[in-house]
C-alpha cells in the first residue's frame, strides 16, 4: 500500500488543502489581532498533518513560529531579512528567529 509513487493519494491532496486553508484563516486572524484564534488554527493544522501523516509545504512551515505557534505575517508580526543566502524570519511576538538557508534553486 505505502509505496512511493509519482501520484499522491487523494487524501494527501485533500488534507494539504485543508491545512493551507487553516493557515490562511490563521493569518487573517493575526491581521485582525486575534492571536488566540490564530494559534488555535495553527494547532489544528499541525494536528491534522500529524494525524494524516502530511507535512506542510516548505514555504508554509517557514512562516510558523515554532515557539509560540503563531503564523508569521511579514509586516504584521514578523520581520523578514536576507543575510546572504539565509532568510531570517523573526517573530515579533516572542522574538525567536527562524533561519532558512536558501539554495540556488530558490530566489
Ligand atoms: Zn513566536
Amino acid at each position: 500500500m505505502r509505496r512511493r509513487g509519482i501520484r499522491k493519494p487523494i487524501w494527501v491532496v485533500i488534507t494539504r488543502r485543508r491545512m493551507s486553508y487553516l493557515l490562511k484563516e490563521a493569518r487573517e486572524a493575526v491581521r485582525e489581532g486575534r492571536e488566540d484564534l490564530a494559534r488555535s488554527y495553527v494547532k489544528k493544522a499541525i494536528r491534522l498533518g500529524e494525524k494524516m501523516n502530511v507535512r506542510f509545504r516548505r514555504g508554509e512551515k517557514w512562516y510558523l513560529c515554532k515557539k509560540c505557534l503563531l503564523p508569521l505575517v511579514p509586516g504584521v508580526n514578523a520581520r523578514v531579512r536576507f543575510y546572504g543566502n539565509t532568510l531570517h524570519i523573526t517573530c515579533l511576538t516572542c522574538g525567536s528567529t527562524r533561519r532558512v538557508p536558501l539554495g540556488r534553486r530558490v530566489a
